[in-house]
């Protein structure tokens, strides 16, 4: 059916306004919950985007590339909800796409229109890439349009997914740890998480060697270097805990089947990354190579990338992360693509707290759940102070909140910080 898909609406002349680092008195914000809700003005059938706010949390969180940066964007309505959502790294990059290209699109927009609105992104950044800045962008709208809808219609959001498949989460704790260093305490960390429920666990024992050659050679005495720590987990704990490896793409084809071979005795659970994730004919050399599945990738953006992955049979599970592929709308799409090739979704989740619970949302509903990512030093740790709920597990399990929407919001003392700055572009 032919139709007309404004990339800009020429019915609103959107004021953008940079009120720079967050601060009650300095820009008349009195402190508040995130979800300013007024009820009964509304009348549903005519609700519109009036206001969309972004914030920079310029203090990073450390993950081995160094500290990175979160951007959390609220969109509002003309009725008073608000709806959060989140990306990250480089977070003043995916601001800039949000007020200079996102923005003018959105705004007096009905925010229900999820599959619409994400079309209509897609289309006007397509120009640019379908990757990068722009799709991280649309992914923070995307999140942000489910809690807005789990906010208009009463639901938490895994209901307006399809409803729970589950109601305890499996998960494997990836080891940016506040405890225990893996590289010289990977034994008792094993231990500390089976002492918390949790049998699964993600370590990158081979990036100390890549970083030092660029991931270009392996001698024999760099092979046993990254094998230290999984020796000492399986000595400590014996075949109690999976061990899943991660490689953050440092290594050329050849090393990767040779540490690939390396592991084989230890029942890995999986390997991750262990190329850069531009080659689809090299991925498939490597999954021929090893009888270890491979899991691609939090890298991949949009259902054409992971597409492309799941033809060439090289991943055998897929682990998008929300915040970057897409939103919540594209990682549901992923997923039911790779089930039509009976690959089952580990998603990525590794940023923050809305990512975190918009992950749980996902995973509670569908139907090819491996397992959850998660990070107990965030949940435990790097969440506190930001939002109203952390996500934490309890006995090794995950699970959603029942509220609507995704169940949490910024913590009043976010817009108070500062080093969070906010920008806002309104009609
Ligand atoms: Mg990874």
């Amino acid at each position: 059916m032919p139709h007309s898909l404004p990339l800009v609406s020429t019915q609103h002349h959107p004021v953008s306004l940079h009120r720079g680092p967050a601060g009650e008195g300095q820009f008349g914000l009195p402190p508040r919950a995130a979800n300013s809700h007024r009820p009964g003005r509304t009348r549903p059938e005519d609700v519109k985007i009036q206001r969309i706010e972004t914030l920079v949390l310029s203090r990073g969180v450390r993950v081995h590339a160094g500290e990175i940066s979160w951007l959390w964007v609220r969109v509002h309505t003309d009725d008073g909800r608000v709806g959060l959502g989140e990306t990250y790294p480089m977070a003043t990059a995916c601001e800039a796409v949000i007020h200079a290209q996102l923005a003018p699109l959105l705004l007096g927009r009905d925010p229900r229109q999820i599959d619409r609105l994400w079309a209509d992104m897609k289309l006007a950044c397509e120009t640019f890439g379908h990757a990068g800045a722009e799709m991280r962008a649309i992914s923070a709208i995307d999140i942000a349009l489910w809690d807005l809808l789990g906010k208009i219609a009463g639901l938490p959001v895994y209901q307006l997914l399809g409803g729970a498949c589950r109601d305890r989460i499996p998960t494997y704790n990836t080891c940016y740890d506040h405890l225990f260093d893996f590289t010289t305490h990977a034994g008792p960390l094993a231990n500390s998480l089976l002492e918390q429920g949790i049998g699964a666990m993600k370590i990158w024992p081979f990036d100390q060697v890549a970083l030092r050659n660029r991931g270009q050679y392996l001698s024999p005495s760099e092979i046993e270097e990254g094998l230290a720590p999984i020796r000492q987990i399986r000595d400590a704990v014996g075949d109690r805990m999976a061990i899943a490896l991660e490689f953050h793409g440092y290594w050329n084809l050849p090393c990767a089947v040779r540490i690939a071979q390396a592991v084989e005795p230890y029942q890995i659970l999986w390997l991750e990354e262990m190329m850069p994730q531009d080659s689809a004919p090299a991925y498939r050399h490597l999954a021929q190579a090893t009888r270890i599945p491979l899991i691609l990738s939090e890298r991949y953006m949009t259902r054409w990338q992971f597409r492309e992955v799941l033809e060439s049979g090289a991943a055998k599970i897929v682990n998008p992360d929300l915040c970057w592929c897409g939103g919540l709308s594209e990682a549901k799409r992923i997923a039911t693509l790779a089930e039509t090739w009976q690959v089952p979704v580990a998603p990525h989740n590794c940023g923050g707290p809305v990512l975190h619970l918009a992950s749980l949302h996902l995973a509670r509903n569908l139907p090819n759940l491996f397992l959850l990512e998660s990070v107990r030093r965030h949940y435990l740790k790097e969440y506190q102070g930001l939002v109203t709920e952390t996500g934490a597990a309890s006995e090794g399990f995950l699970t959603t909140p029942e509220s609507p929407g995704l169940g949490l919001d910024l913590d009043a003392r976010v817009f108070q910080r500062s080093d969070v700055s906010v920008r806002e572009v309104s009609l």
